[in-house]
């Protein structure tokens, strides 16, 4: 346990009809209790966000899965981030690696990360802004080396008290049942920790919550949430069923 409170997101991705978010609100509202200690937060579709803010439990916050890095105006198929605010969405997930891949569209690289994060930011939502490595990035050593390029692109951009959040998502253990170990996933965690000593301050460093993400349910959240660098998780899969809870309650 640590004395920073955990942060639990969800991030459904692109999945969802009327029908099934429906059920899944329905089980997420009768489910159990937030721990005082957690913040839970879910990354939803943009389309299905009114729905959401609607039908789902108070305590479980709204996330938008990706801003625009400008402002309203022509720019077709975009949704700024004041346009999220002004719904009532808190959050936003930015820096996802499935959006920094780009899924055969141009991704997006560390800079526009940077700059959407600072809009976001600017706007008054709060970012889970996602950083992690390739399996083969980890296998050549070079971890550290992403996550800081990764965080130093921010960095630039942002004054010190703007940090607030910052997801590690080994891509190689998203969406693919590969789990860090808790030893790993602590180990490159108390890395960013220090970095953001080095880099940012060391009450920053001290106060950032760093969620680990990638292929967490609730069979595995407890041991990795034990550990002393690991303040919450970002949970793809896992998020659209009940198991979402599960990683909830095991917030030590
Ligand atoms: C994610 O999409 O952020 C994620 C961690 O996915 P999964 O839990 O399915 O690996």
């Amino acid at each position: 346990e640590n004395t920073r409170t955990y942060l639990i997101g969800g991030n459904w991705k692109s999945n969802g009809t009327i029908a099934s978010l429906e059920k899944l609100i329905g089980e997420f509202n009768g489910a159990g209790p937030i721990p005082a200690n957690a913040e839970v937060v879910v990354g939803v579709p943009a389309i299905h966000i009114p729905i959401c803010l609607m039908q789902l439990r108070d305590d479980i916050e709204i996330a938008a899965q990706d801003c625009s890095l400008t402002g309203c105006g022509a720019y077709t198929g975009e949704i700024a981030a004041s346009q999220l605010k002004d719904m009532g969405v808190t959050w936003v997930i930015l820096g996802h690696s499935e959006r920094r891949e780009g899924f055969g569209m141009a991704g997006e690289d560390n800079e526009l990360v940077a700059k959407k994060t600072k809009k976001a930011l600017e706007e008054g939502l709060k970012v889970m802004l996602c950083i992690g490595e390739k399996k083969e990035e980890r296998e050549a050593g070079t971890t550290m080396d992403i996550c800081a390029a990764q965080l130093k692109a921010v960095a630039d951009v942002l004054s010190a008290e703007d940090w607030a959040n910052v997801s590690n998502e080994p891509v190689w253990a998203i969406g693919t049942g590969l789990t860090a170990t808790p030893e790993m996933a602590q180990e490159t965690h108390s890395q960013i920790r220090q970095w953001m000593s080095d880099n940012v301050s060391a009450d920053v460093a001290s106060a950032v919550r760093i969620q680990y993400g990638g292929s967490m349910k609730g069979a595995n959240a407890e041991g990795l949430l034990s550990q002393a660098d690991i303040d919450g998780g970002l949970i793809g899969g896992a998020s659209l069923t009940l198991d979402f809870f599960k990683c909830i309650e095991s917030v030590p």
